[in-house]
Parts: structure tokens; sequence; C-alpha cells
């Protein structure tokens, strides 16, 4: 078929659903007949979304772009208090899967007319019986536009089983409302000329299901016994990285406390040297264990303890002070305290009141090796780290 639509009618489909997202912000949603994930690829970037579902009858399918909807790499470097987890499932809208219900939008985007009539039955069971969301998109083929449509002769695809005129969708529509206890309002995608809009409506039609308050009197297709069904085969589940996940907190913590204490730690010897970059070489370490103790607002002194680092020693309260970040993440010191405390890749003083940045001569080749191999961290956001969270 030619592509008579810009943008393509595909795309103007995934539209009206990200836009009604946009506007309604659910929380829960399950995309029936996802097919290649398309339409979940783009809602994963909507996060008030917390969780996203994709269910089709066709795991290769799924299994085929299921991947791509895994976290990215900023999704680890810089995650947000956000939560999401997405959830692929191979399995058939005609049956019931206990995990589906209670989702707040529930979209079947071109995926009826693949049902015989038999099937759209045990459909609509499913999705406004049982599953219950409180809103669900349908769209379907507007059989009335198929003249317009060049080259057409018969179904659009093969595999349709039907494709219903306007009156027959509403019909169906109107009678699971009245069954189910929904509200349904028509629209559509892909219009046709003006002066033949009126006539024979859009290209892919759409209702847009709205539960009723009070459906209890209506049909509900859920009794006692029914409500652990798990029908569908769980392929693919992953957790985004959210700050409200404590290990992802601590990771964030980290990262930045050994950042701000590297940077901190620089312009001090900058300060100091009156150099810039070339700072480490004109420090005098020795091999003593020098502790460069900052004052409160960066000013130092230093102090030798006979061990056999040197290190400067940066203060948790200059870091949450200096850096909001670290303010933010945290929320107190002794918050700040008790996340890096037991961190292998942060030396922390021994009354925990400062970090230990080593200070470190750049040409002293076998020191930096004891360094990468003791448990002090090299200072925040390394390759080596950043590989780790891909993994
Ligand atoms: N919704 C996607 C879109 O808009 O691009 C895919 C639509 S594609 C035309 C129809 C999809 O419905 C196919 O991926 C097919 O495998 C799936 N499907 C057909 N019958 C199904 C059933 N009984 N249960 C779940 N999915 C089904």
């Amino acid at each position: 078929m030619d592509p008579i639509f810009s943008p393509p009618l595909y795309r103007q489909r995934q539209q009206f659903v990200i836009d009604f997202v946009k506007k309604t912000k659910p929380r829960k949603v399950i995309d029936l007949g996802c097919g290649e994930c398309s339409l979940l690829k783009k809602l994963r970037f909507h996060r008030e979304i917390e969780h996203l579902v994709g269910v089709d009858i066709n795991g290769a399918k799924i299994k085929r772009k299921m991947h791509e909807l895994a976290p990215v790499s900023t999704d680890y470097l810089q995650p947000s208090y956000d939560q999401l987890r997405v959830e692929m499932y191979q399995g058939s809208v005609t049956q019931r899967d206990a995990r589906l219900r209670g989702f707040d939008l529930v979209t079947s985007i071109e995926l009826i007319e693949h049902l015989t009539l038999a099937d759209v039955e045990h459909f609509s069971a499913v999705v406004f019986g049982y599953m219950t969301p409180v809103t669900a998109i349908v769209s379907t083929p507007n059989s009335e536009f198929n003249p317009l449509l060049p080259g057409l002769s018969g179904f659009r695809h093969s595999d349709h089983k039907f494709e219903w005129s306007r009156a027959e969708f509403r019909s169906w529509a109107l009678r699971v409302c009245l069954e189910y206890g929904y509200e349904v309002e028509f629209t559509g995608v892909g219009q046709a000329p003006q002066d033949q809009q009126h006539s024979v409506g859009f290209c892919s039609q759409i209702g847009v299901f709205q539960r009723l308050e009070g459906r209890d009197r209506f049909r509900a297709s859920l009794s006692d016994d029914e409500e652990d069904v798990f029908s569908y085969t769980l392929l693919y589940c992953i957790n985004y990285p959210s700050l409200r996940d404590n290990n992802t907190l601590r990771r964030v913590v980290v990262s930045e406390v050994l950042y701000w204490a590297e940077h901190i730690k620089n312009k001090w010897m900058e300060e100091k040297t009156g150099k810039k970059n070339d700072a480490f070489s004109l420090c005098q370490t020795e091999g003593g264990m020098d502790e460069l103790h900052f004052e409160p607002h960066m000013e130092m002194e230093e102090k030798q303890t006979g061990s056999k680092m040197t290190c400067v020693s940066v203060p948790l309260a200059v870091l949450w002070s200096f850096c909001p970040k670290i303010e933010e993440l945290s929320g107190s010191l002794s918050n700040l305290r008790h996340l890096l405390m037991d961190e292998p890749g942060v030396k922390l003083s021994q009354d925990g009141s400062s970090v230990l940045v080593k200070y470190q001569e750049q040409d002293q080749e076998e020191e930096v090796e004891d360094f990468e191999d003791s448990n002090y961290a090299e200072c925040s956001h390394s390759a080596e780290q950043e590989e780790d969270w891909e993994v």
C-alpha cells in the first residue's frame, strides 16, 4: 500500500497514545499486541510511567526487539528518582492473567481485527471484564476508508479476520460499555481529504474507553477461584535504576563524592602551589604519610602522621556544602557518612568526618599501581566504573 499519510499512519497511531499519556499521566500501562515493542520503546521515556508491560501472542516478535527496552548508559550514570519496571509477556489477549489487572491504561492498537469474532468477545471479557483498566484505547481499521487506499482490494492485511465500518465498531464498543461499565469516545487518525472527511471518517478508528465509577453492578468476569490465573509467559523484565533504590543512591553518592573530593583537592593544590595542572609534581610527599587537612571552607594545614600513604583529607562537611547534588542526594551529613561507610571505593578518616583522597605524584607509576590495588578508589567517574554499570 502506498504511504499516503505523512507522518505515516502507524506513527500517527503511536503519537495519539503518547499525547494521551502526556495528558493523563498513567502510572501503569499495558500494550496488547505490542509486536516489536515500538510503542513501548517510546513510552519508556515518559517517566511518570512506573510499570510498562507488553503482551503479544508472537513471542519471537517480542524477543527480536525486547532488549532495546533496556536502560541506556545515561539511565545508570544519571538516574532519576523515577521508577520504571518493564515486563514483556507472550500470551493471548483472549486469556486472563492476574498480573495484568489493575492498570491505568491498556492500549490495543490494530489488534482486534486479527481475532475471530468469537475471540473478540473473549478479548472484551478479558480486557473490560477482568483486567478492568481505568482507560483503554482500542484502534482498528475503518473499512469505509478503504476505497481511498490506492491499489487495495479486500482487507488491508492478509491476516485480518474482519474490517469494521464506523457503525460496526461503534456497535461493538457500546455493547462493551453496557456490559462492563465503561463509556467510550470515538476518534481516529489518518484524515481523508477535506471534502470526504465526513463521509468516510478516519483511516484508523479509535475508541477511548473510560471505566465508570461504581461499575460493580456491571458484569465482571471474575470469580474468586480465577483470581490467580497466570497464563502468560514472562519473556523479559527489567527495573530501571532509580535513586529510590538504596544501592543506586549509594553508587551515585559515592561517584559524586569521589569526583568532588578530587576536584577540591586539586583546587587546593593549585592554590597552594600557585600553578595549575602540574600541582602533583610540585608537592613533596617522600613516601611519608602526610595527611593534609582542610579546615572548613577549604583552608588546609599539613600534618605528619608517620604512615606510608600521603592523603588529602577532605571533610564531608565541605563536600556537603560545596556540592548541592551531594546535599540533595544524601539529605543530611550523617546520612552522607552512613552512605559512604563500608564502601570499598571510599576511604574515610578514622573519625569518619573526612574523605581521604590520595595525594599522588604523576610520575610515580609504582605508587599508582599500589593505589589501584588498594581499597582506595581512583577519583570518580572512571571509565571502568561506567563499564561495570553497563554490564
Ligand atoms: N500494536 C502494534 C502496532 O500498532 O504496530 C502491532 C500491530 S500488529 C498489526 C498486530 C499484533 O497483534 C501482532 O504483533 C500479532 O502478533 C498480535 N496478536 C495477534 N493476535 C493476538 C492475540 N490473540 N493476543 C495477543 N497478540 C496478538
